[in-house]
């Protein structure tokens, strides 16, 4: 190693899910809506004059945090929205997380988590999860610098009761608790609720998952006016303008069309539903998902294995070669035809064994 490649920040990054360059294939591997974004998404797209691309957007993106402040009845100063939300995320990690005590987070979670920790150089601890995949409330009444989960976790799908949410955050009024809400469209009960009460709290979101635009990089955090205003003070001291003008319309476009969003997310939760059913049959073993995903093993076939199967057939599903979860498969519920057509190549795969 030359003398300078010891000075320089050497981080592991972050593996997204596969993005196959074939068309053809049927992708349950990152947890994307299976539905385009409303209609009016594109409306405002194509209304929008270039002309207005020679200006900076609106680095606080008003329009787009008005509009969340009206859907969910919030103010202004509750509001903070980041391009996508692992920028949401990452920006809270370097606000909220500068203690020398380690920030909790489980074993099995979304595995960005340690990355930004890694990068920010943010000491952390890794808390297991039980053998149901569970995460247990006590294990988090202990000194840490933060707490950080996902509920519905991921990629478990597991929902941890509100009450559960709440006794973790009371229990912890020293720290920030996170709460990434990237799944709670999909049936889970929001901590949304708790923001006025606990200053601590702060709440994750995102437009990827049931509002169908992870194309366009929309999320947003959301908790008390303290929160907010530290975490746009970090913001503002690293880039302004983050969020593209497009972005913003297209962000307000979606929010308004609610009707089409609770449309979408009812289709997904129907198949979701319909796919417990299917998997069962086929000999699959999960927890009760409140995701847009399932995370499933076999009784009998090796999950990497059904995994390569798939693979072959152009079904692509996520594999994640870790422990504890190297027998498990992350399959997301696509629209019910391309979901057919996985429990025909599942068929297939189990008879021939
Ligand atoms: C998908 C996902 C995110 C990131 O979503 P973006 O808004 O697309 O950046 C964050 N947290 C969890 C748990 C996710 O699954």
């Amino acid at each position: 190693m030359n003398l300078w490649e010891k000075n320089i920040r050497q981080v592991i990054p972050y593996t997204p899910g596969e993005q196959p360059k074939i068309s053809n294939i049927i992708k349950l591997n990152t947890n994307e809506c299976p539905y385009p974004p409303s209609p009016k998404v594109s409306e405002a797209i194509r209304q929008m004059d270039s002309d207005r691309l020679r200006l900076y957007p609106d680095p606080n993106a008003g329009l787009l945090v008005e509009a969340i402040v009206k859907y969910y009845n919030l103010r202004t100063e509750q509001v903070f929205v980041g391009v996508g939300s692992d920028d949401v995320l990452g920006m809270a990690f370097l606000t909220y997380f500068n203690s020398k005590k380690p920030i909790l987070f489980p074993d099995i979670t979304y595995s960005f988590y340690d990355v930004w920790a890694e990068l920010f150089h943010i000491p952390y601890r890794t808390v297991p999860l039980d053998c149901d995949f569970k995460i247990i409330k006590e294990d988090y009444y202990t000194e840490n610098g933060g707490i950080v989960f996902p509920n519905p976790n991921a990629p478990t799908a597991l929902e941890m009761p509100l009450e559960e949410i709440e006794a973790i955050v009371k229990h912890n009024s020293d720290v920030v608790v996170i709460i990434d809400e990237a799944y709670i469209d999909f049936g889970g009960k929001s901590a949304l609720s708790l923001i006025e009460t606990y200053e601590n709290l702060l709440v994750v979101r995102t437009f990827s998952k049931s509002r169908a635009m992870a194309g366009m990089r929309i999320g947003y955090a959301l908790g008390s006016e303290k929160l907010i205003a530290a975490l746009k003070a970090v913001k503002f001291s690293y880039n302004s303008y983050t969020m593209d003008m497009p972005s913003i319309y297209a962000g307000v476009a979606a929010i308004k069309d609610d009707a089409y969003f609770k449309e979408i997310v009812e289709k997904i939760v129907v198949t979701r539903e319909h796919a417990k059913q299917k998997l069962r049959e086929l000999g699959f073993l999960f927890g009760d998902s409140k995701a847009n995903f399932i995370f499933a093993r076999h009784r009998e076939i090796p999950a990497e294995k059904i995994f390569e199967e798939l693979k072959k057939k152009n079904i692509y599903v996520r594999y994640f070669k870790k422990p504890r979860i190297d027998n498990y498969l992350r399959i997301t519920i696509g629209t019910e035809e391309e979901m057919n057509v996985l429990y025909s190549a599942l068929k297939e795969i189990v008879q021939k064994g």
